[in-house]
């Protein structure tokens, strides 16, 4: 229970890796926002989990704004919305794909922050989790947009550590590679057996990030068991980018 006591939001929290980090730090004590643009998965996760729904587009300034209307003070955010492309080059990225990643991704860490940690200096704590990828230091081919979407995501969880420190707010990273959600099929181009396979040659230890995963190493380093951690962009990868 290394959260008790503690409230969280964990954005794109209705699917995927945002579900297990959720889940992981409700299991922990925490009292957890799970918010999402799609209400549904949002109600589902929440109600499964005894957590809270909330509908949030993490691209939209006046939506981010609300949801600190429900949750104003929370010791942690966990950015974890996000979005790709499809695999293409770089050349044939449409424009809307292109913008919507720029929100989704990194516009998004942004009005967060713009929300948020004003109140975080006040309180002088916080922790804040950025979900970024693998793919921002060992990037893909034809993910070009979306691979430097998470580099930024890097270096900003970096530069905000720097920045945030004398407040006693930590920002660190976790690098996942792709887990089976619905973003593994954009990420293999095709989901056949053989592709399957050779993407998992890729990875050492042979399988795929788990929500699981994510929420264990989620829930250490927003815990005060890592009070000497910020700054890192850890990998949860199974070794890929060794
Ligand atoms: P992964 O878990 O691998 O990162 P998913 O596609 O399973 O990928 O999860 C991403 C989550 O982010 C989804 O639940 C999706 O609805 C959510 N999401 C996407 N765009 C937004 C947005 N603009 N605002 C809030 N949540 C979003």
């Amino acid at each position: 229970m290394r959260l008790s006591g503690k409230t969280a939001i964990v954005t794109g929290a209705g699917s995927g890796f945002g579900a297990g980090i959720a889940q992981r730090f409700v299991d922990e004590g925490a009292r957890v926002l799970v918010a999402d643009i799609n209400g549904d998965a949002a109600n589902e996760v929440a109600a499964r989990i005894k957590a809270i729904p909330w509908v949030v587009d993490v691209s939209n300034n006046t939506s981010v704004r609300r949801m600190a209307g429900k949750m104003p003070n929370p010791d942690i955010i966990v950015n974890n919305a996000g979005v790709t492309h499809l695999p293409q080059p770089l050349e044939d990225v449409s424009d809307e794909d292109f913008d919507q990643v720029f929100r989704v991704n990194m516009k998004s860490v942004f009005l967060m922050s713009r929300h948020f940690v004003p109140m975080m200096k006040t309180r002088g704590s916080g922790a804040i989790l950025n979900i970024a990828s693998t793919a921002g230091i060992s990037p893909r081919p034809n993910l070009n947009w979306y691979n430097a979407s998470k580099g930024w995501m890097i270096t900003a969880t970096k530069t905000m550590a720097v920045e945030l420190a004398p407040f006693g707010i930590r920002v660190n990273a976790l690098n996942p590679v792709a887990g089976e959600t619905p973003l593994l099929k954009t990420f293999m181009g095709e989901d056949t057996p053989e592709i399957r396979a050779k993407f998992l040659s890729t990875i050492p230890l042979g399988r795929f990030s788990t929500p699981e995963d994510m929420g264990a190493a989620a829930a250490f380093l927003c815990s005060d068991d890592a009070s000497m951690i910020t700054g890192v962009a850890m990998e949860v990868d199974g070794g890929r980018c060794i």
